[in-house]
């Protein structure tokens, strides 16, 4: 197997000299929250897979629904009016948990995919109400977005863009992340810093020109780039700047959608009102590849004019409402209503983040930060100063090998190491969990201890 996968699997987002120097990490099988490798470990998966499987790895149910629908209707499109009956239910279910009910849903395969759509639809609308010019994008640093051309071109993370993203363009721009623990200037409380960042995103406006923005896109809680949770108001703020500046706001769901942050979406969390969502990973549980872009009432009515100008609206995936992947999101979404998603997360959350805040005494650890299932620990050098640890030393990445032997799957954005389990996890797994990452970072601390008497 390792030879094999060597010889002709070129992995994403993985580190090609680790790869061969240690070859591919091969898991076989899942069970519940834990999924088991090639040499028969298991491990609890503390990241749902890459911030997916609420519902763990092995539902029956997403099982059968898939194999029922193979054999009812295999796969079909959605070109040209064509429909079939899982996307249509999929579509209203969607629509019946969104803060945009009376909106219109658009499928595609991933998370990526739907950004790219919430894009284009902001310049189609643009241009449809006569403001063409309005094409300028705002993302924030440390933003990750997806690994398409734009989603690369949306991200605030370098190693992301590499050579991979368009530079020489004017359409991307970039406003600050509202980091507090590293981008506060000293003495700057969150509502102090929260009302600079609101200021320097004014002045960005102004800078640019409010008539060549056509939209803002943000994650709710930032992912990738840090698990970064913004300072109380903040949305409510920018939300406001950006309706008196006639630009959208674009909140990409892709890990908060589906319960992650105490409600069905992290704008209902942050109390802010998008004028579109994308959606990917939870809403099949990561069971199918497949996303969807919500839009208001009002884009809708806008882009299918400017469409129907065209004569057609020109854009699609062969695979959007795909009637297998949808079926089982919509089976996901239904177990959702079973469980009380919403309800488990909150009082879950409880526990998760008692657990979680308790490492904020920890000599390794600068911050703890969490909101509903999901959280992160930034390892710092020193704990005063918040001095990083020198990135050659791969600090975090070492916790996480370290992670793996006692048990538990984590993962590294640099020194920042997120948890997002799957939302069917249980109390004492929650415990298990976080046991085997005190273990850990003992093991760590032990180490550093070893490399600097040396
Ligand atoms: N947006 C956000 C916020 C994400 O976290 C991700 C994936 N981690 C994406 C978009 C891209 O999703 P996908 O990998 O399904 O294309």
């Amino acid at each position: 197997m390792d030879l094999l996968d060597r010889h002709a699997h070129f992995h994403p987002q993985t580190d090609p000299k680790v790869l061969e120097r240690d070859g591919p990490i091969v898991f076989e099988r899942g069970n519940g929250v834990t999924v088991t490798d090639s040499s028969g470990r298991s491990y609890i998966e503390g990241m749902a897979s890459l911030w997916c499987a609420a519902l763990g790895f092995t539902n029956p149910r997403l099982a059968q629904t898939a194999h029922d629908q193979m054999l009812t209707l295999a796969s079909y499109h959605t070109f040209n009016r064509r429909a079939n009956p899982p996307a249509i239910e999929l579509a209203e279910k969607l629509l019946s948990i969104a803060p945009m009910s009376d909106g219109k849903v658009s499928f595609c395969n991933s998370g990526s995919e739907a950004v790219d759509t919430m894009i284009k639809l902001s310049w189609l609308y643009q241009s449809a109400r006569g403001r063409s010019r309005k094409r300028k994008i705002i993302s924030r640093h440390n933003a990750y977005h997806g690994s398409t051309v734009m989603g690369a071109t949306l991200s605030g993370l370098p190693h992301v863009r590499g050579a991979m993203a368009v530079e020489d363009n004017d359409v991307v721009i970039f406003a600050a992340a509202p980091y507090h623990y590293r981008q506060a200037q000293k003495d700057e409380t969150p509502e102090t810093f929260a009302a600079r960042m609101l200021s320097e995103l004014d002045a960005l406006i102004q800078r640019e020109g409010p008539e060549n923005i056509a939209a803002m896109i943000v994650e709710p809680v930032m992912g990738a780039g840090g698990v970064i949770i913004p300072p109380e108001g903040y949305y409510r703020n920018v939300e406001a700047l950006l309706r008196r500046h006639d630009i959208l706001l674009l909140s990409d769901e892709v890990i908060c959608g589906f319960g992650r942050t105490g409600h069905w979406f992290g704008c209902q969390t942050f109390g802010f009102r998008p004028d579109m969502m994308s959606v990917a990973k939870g809403l099949s549980s990561g069971y199918q590849p497949i996303g969807a872009t919500l839009m208001s009432r009002e884009i809708y009515q806008a882009v299918s004019e400017e469409a129907g100008r065209l004569g057609v609206f020109g854009h699609g995936f062969t695979y959007a409402g795909h009637p297998v992947t949808s079926a089982v999101a919509l089976e996901t979404l239904r177990i959702y209503d079973e469980i009380d998603l919403i309800g488990r997360v909150r009082s879950l959350s409880k526990a998760f983040l008692a657990h979680l805040h308790s490492f904020s005494d920890h000599a390794l650890i600068g911050e703890t930060r969490g909101i509903g299932m999901i959280g992160a620990l930034e390892l710092v050098a020193d704990k005063v100063s918040r001095a990083p640890f020198p990135p050659s030393r791969r600090v975090g990445a070492r916790l996480i090998e370290l992670a793996m032997e006692r048990g538990i799957i984590l993962r590294n954005l640099g020194d920042v190491i997120a948890i997002c389990p799957p939302l069917v996890i249980e109390e004492a797994e929650i415990a298990a969990l976080f046991s085997r990452l005190s273990d850990a970072l003992a093991d760590l601390q032990n180490e550093l201890l070893a490399s600097t008497s040396i």
